[in-house]
């Protein structure tokens, strides 16, 4: 018997609301959220489309730890404590192997950062999925893109490029689902605690979504300001180093995206306390320096490097 759009909600989607915030979840025709007073609600959503935002054999439970890493990483890109998310699904049928391990990377996630799934739509069609994840944050410590000023250190989190090189391995019909690079492509962990921790430090902040070029430029746009970025400081990753050569590293780290690292700068009275923070979990690595003027200068060794422009474009 085919599963019936009201039986899949019930059977995949509706799970006990562990957050006495949410007076109505699933069920009703909306649902009814408890903002904390004082707070500003953050909102952001975000569609994966198979065959571009997933390959059409990507393990169900990566598109659903993907789907919901997207959005937080957002939030966690503005400081914001994740609490909620609506989840729209279009799907071709109704296939239970796909939609149960799709529900187990999506409510594992989702567990990790207490963010309960209060509603959606389900719809027959081709298969994308859109989810919108809410949270709260005080509305003067909200991290934005636009505060950074001339003189500020520039900073980005963990081991940008390795989703690249694990997505580049799967389109070359390589990449194990065991291999590092390939798990950080399918299951990036978006940076929740570091965005949290940023709020009142940094003065601006981004997540890294296109590749760590093309978005420190967006961020220099948004704070009318320019970069140096040091191209000798980019972090490249023990396994990166290992499988590439030089050049290819740099190019995965300046132009990969999917990672869900944080980029971000920090006048420098607030630089010694965060990157005291820095682990080797989750080390913070400082790349360059906002000046004044406009567009991001690529030194190497202090001199100035020109990367073409576009260069990177088959990653976008
Ligand atoms: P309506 O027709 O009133 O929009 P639906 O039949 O689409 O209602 O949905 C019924 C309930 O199930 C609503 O509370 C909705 O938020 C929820 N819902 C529908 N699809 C999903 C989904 N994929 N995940 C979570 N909740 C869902
Ligand atoms: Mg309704």
């Amino acid at each position: 018997m085919p599963l019936g759009e009201f039986d899949l909600i019930e059977r995949f989607f509706t799970r006990p609301a562990a957050r006495s915030d949410v007076l109505l979840g699933v069920g009703d025709d909306a649902a009814l959220l408890a903002v904390p007073p004082g707070l500003a609600l953050v909102a952001a959503t975000d569609t994966l489309v198979e065959g571009r935002h997933f390959l059409p054999d990507a393990p169900p439970d990566s598109v659903g730890h993907q789907a919901l890493a997207v959005n937080l990483s957002d939030l966690a890109a503005m400081g914001a404590e994740p609490a909620w998310a609506l989840l729209s699904l279009s799907l071709p049928d109704a296939d239970v192997e796909w939609l149960e391990a799709f529900a187990s990377g999506l409510f594992a996630l989702a567990g990790r950062h207490g963010v309960a799934l209060v509603g959606g739509d389900t719809v027959r069609g081709p298969r994308v999925v859109t989810i919108t994840a809410l949270g709260f944050v005080e509305p003067d410590l909200a991290l934005r893109r636009s505060g950074a000023q001339p003189g500020d250190l520039l900073y980005v989190s963990g081991w940008p490029g390795e989703a690249a090189a694990g997505l580049e391995a799967l389109q070359r019909g390589g990449g194990s689902p065991d291999d590092t690079l390939v798990r950080r492509c399918r299951y990036a962990e978006p940076r929740v605690e570091l965005g949290r921790s940023l709020r009142g430090r940094a003065s601006a902040a981004m997540d890294v979504s296109d590749g760590l070029l093309g978005d420190l430029g967006k961020l220099c746009a948004a704070s009318g300001v320019g970069a140096v970025l040091d191209l000798e400081r980019l972090p490249v990753s023990a396994e990166l180093e290992r499988r590439y050569a030089a050049a290819d590293c740099e190019r995965l780290v300046l132009s990969g995206g999917d990672d869900y690292e944080l980029l971000f700068t920090l006048p420098t009275a607030a630089a010694a306390q965060v990157e005291s923070t820095s682990s080797p979990a989750l080390p913070l690595h400082r790349i360059g320096r906002i000046e004044s003027g406009r567009g991001v200068q690529c030194r190497r060794d202090g001199r100035p490097v020109t990367i073409a422009e576009g260069g990177y474009d088959h990653f976008a």
